[in-house]
């Protein structure tokens, strides 16, 4: 789906759940589609602050639960304390590098049959982290 489509549901399903609908509410949602990097709620905050220099972190804070409560974003993975976001809510798998935390998305299909331990669970989806050292860190090694 196009980011523009993706922006005008979020409108509309704020519209419909009776939130306001403010330029920088907007702005929290473009600025994870438009990333691949899985920010912070920070990293997001310090993005619109260029734009919107009166937004409060806390706003930014409430838009991205709102968000991930109406399921346009999902939480991806704890680094050092913050929570990562990503607006991509396929089934996708996750490359994390364990010295910067860069999470890269890679897709791939798993040829899975769930172990026996698990029978009786209605799994609704799955994803895998690889934890590693992504090039750029391991060029910094040397
Ligand atoms: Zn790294
Ligand atoms: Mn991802």
């Amino acid at each position: 789906m196009l980011k523009e489509e993706k922006l005008k549901e979020f409108i509309e399903a704020c519209k419909h759940m009776g939130l306001k609908i403010t330029p920088q509410r907007v702005a929290v949602y473009e600025v994870l589609l438009s990333r691949e990097d899985h920010p912070t709620v920070e990293d997001i905050y310090n993005e619109i602050k260029k734009k919107y220099p009166f937004v409060s972190l806390a706003t930014v804070y409430r838009t991205v639960e709102t968000l991930e409560e109406l399921g346009f974003v999902k939480k991806v993975a704890y680094w050092g304390g913050s929570v990562r976001y990503d607006a991509n809510t396929n089934d996708h798998h996750h490359l994390i590098c364990t010295q910067c935390g860069a999470i890269r998305d890679i897709e791939f299909c798993i040829d899975w049959n769930p172990p026996a331990y698990m029978e009786g669970y209605r799994v609704h989806n799955y994803s895998l982290h690889i934890y590693g050292v992504c090039p750029q860190c391991q060029a910094r090694e040397n």
